[in-house]
């Protein structure tokens, strides 16, 4: 028999060799110690008897990686990813499996599968593997969404977490009905995918993530961050996210992830419907529950937009490209990134952004192509393929049949200001007030380093390199990034010395005039009836008006 441990969690597309935490891997059949062969890093062959009696497989897994898609375990809560924990047995991955949980006293475990006698059933190791387990002495906190029970079970580090939780915001239960049932609304569906849905929430000094499961999700969330106004819409806006992925990625998946293969990272190249379409309408979403306002959306999305074009990536890495190196690219992110790759998330919401707009020029939206897609491909299981995707869009618009492949593997951008101008908005570009060096220093305990270091920008040209110490520059000490901008001079040769390996070394250096520094989304001054009109209709997500 092979057993073998996933690489990876579906929705983090990383390879993580869960295997690097596994120990003592035993086998015993008959009461006689059975001797297993490793054949790869994650995998072993056990030579047993077919007619023999019961196998019993037993190892141990380091639990301390707190992270949605690891495992923790302290003396507080439990939380285990089972894509970590669960061995694949050769020839079982489509029969049932069941599990159970020895807890210590007064603790509860919650996993979304239903129970029997104390025991979960999943129908086959897949929907297992979907199931994270929280465990502790939590009370769970029950809420209902168009009639389907949800759970939200809370650790948050403190005394009484879920008590602690609503004491801070009592309201909560109730915006997360109404985010959820936003999200039916957008999927023209009169009921969640799920007859039963459980969110685990942990809430940390400093966090931000999530993990979509087909029956639930797995938040990690700043506590402090959760108290401020913005934090909180941004938080609503995490939970809309990953309940929208039920629907798209989990049920509406990419052909390439049905089956999933979780031993070998497979390529694809639509994760930036799955993720950019998500990212982009998430932030409709607690606007159209009645928890944010028209502002709201446009400085959340405005951020975007100004991330976006600030990117330089976005002239490296196409956004088909982006998508098929999400293994090697995305998640392996470091100091020279954002000049080598751009986001499938970010650029999939910009190009989400732009098709929303062009589809509403004639009567469509982007939300009636998810819907159209849902009841074609979801709701069947049935995996769908780029160029069904473009089908789908070309369906509403027939140019997208041509346009969309353009904006997948081109470098150029879809015309976003004639886009934004159709709904009678405007990035408006803020210029520094100092000079462009092309890096971002940081202030470490030492001094000054070079964080980043922007291709082709005047740091580089000097032979700056990231992890560089700033000393100096013209003979001035550099101890803050203030005094940093305040010896920069515009188009003047000046001689910057860095230290590297313990030797100084002096370097050319010639900054360019002020750069711009971000943009912001406006809405036009003299805007015409039509505009306004559509930016009504987009804001609340209704269908377009046409003539
Ligand atoms: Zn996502």
């Amino acid at each position: 028999m092979r057993l073998a441990l996933p690489g990876w969690t579906p929705g983090s597309y990383l390879i993580r060799d869960y295997v690097r935490q596994l120990e003592g891997l035993a086998v015993e059949q008959d009461g006689l110690a059975l001797e297993p062969q490793r054949l790869e890093p994650s995998a072993w062959g056990v030579t047993c008897n077919p007619s023999g009696g019961l196998l019993t497989i037993r190892y141990r897994v380091l639990a301390t990686e707190l992270t949605v898609r690891t495992c923790h375990l302290d003396h507080e809560h439990g939380f285990l990813a089972l894509a970590a924990v669960v061995l694949e047995l050769e020839g079982e991955r489509w029969s049932p499996h069941q599990l159970s949980c020895s807890l210590p006293q007064g603790w509860q475990a919650f996993v979304p599968l239903p129970r029997t006698n104390g025991v979960w059933q999943a129908r086959d190791l897949d929907q297992l593997i979907d199931s994270p387990l929280e465990a502790g002495p939590h009370q769970p906190l029950p809420f209902t969404v168009l009639g389907v029970p949800h759970q939200l079970v809370c650790w948050a580090g403190q005394p009484g977490d879920e008590r602690w939780l609503l004491e801070k915001h009592p309201a909560l239960l109730d915006d997360l009905r109404r985010v959820c049932e936003a999200c039916c609304r957008l999927m023209g569906v009169e009921r969640p995918a799920t007859g039963h849905y459980l969110v685990i929430l942990h809430l940390v000094d400093e966090g931000y993530g999530g993990l979509e499961h087909d029956d639930s999700t797995v938040l990690i969330y700043g506590r402090d961050n959760l108290e401020k106004p913005n934090g909180y819409r941004r938080f609503l806006q995490l939970v809309a996210h990953e309940y929208l992925h039920q629907w798209n990625v989990r049920r509406l998946r990419p052909a390439e992830l049905t089956p999933i293969d979780y031993h070998r990272p497979p390529v694809v190249p639509s994760l930036w419907f799955a993720e950019g379409v998500t990212s982009y309408l998430d932030q409709f979403l607690p606007l159209s529950a009645g928890l944010s306002e028209p502002d709201d959306l446009l400085s959340d999305l405005g951020e975007d937009l100004s991330r976006y074009r600030l990117t330089p990536g976005r002239a490296v890495q196409s956004l088909r490209e982006s998508s098929r190196e999400a293994w090697v690219k995305l998640y392996k992110a470091d100091a020279y990134s954002a000049d080598a790759q751009v986001s499938y998330y970010l650029k999939g919401a910009v190009v989400a952004l732009c098709l929303d707009l062009h589809l509403r020029r004639c009567g469509g939206s982007l939300m009636q192509v998810l819907q159209q897609l849902w009841l074609s491909h979801g709701r069947w299981g049935r995996g769908y393929s780029e160029a069904d995707l473009v089908q789908a869009f070309a369906a509403s618009a027939p140019d997208l049949a041509a346009t969309l492949p353009c904006w997948l593997q081109d470098l150029d951008d879809p015309d976003l200001d004639g886009y934004l101008s159709s709904v009678g908005l405007f990035l408006e570009a803020e210029m520094a007030s100092t000079p462009w060096a092309g890096l971002t220093p940081r202030q470490e305990s030492g001094g000054l380093t070079a964080a980043r270091v922007v291709r082709g920008g005047p740091a580089e040209r000097a032979g700056v390199m990231v992890g560089d110490e700033l000393v100096a520059l013209d003979r001035q000490r550099l101890k803050n990034p203030e005094d940093l901008q305040r010896a920069l001079r515009a188009h003047q040769p000046q001689t910057l010395l860095i230290a590297r390996r313990s030797q100084l070394r002096s370097l050319a250096f010639c900054s360019e005039p002020p750069q711009v520094e971000r943009y912001r989304l406006k809405r036009v001054d003299d805007a015409t009836d039509a505009q306004r009109i559509a930016q009504q209709r987009w804001l609340l997500q209704q269908p377009a008006l046409v003539d």
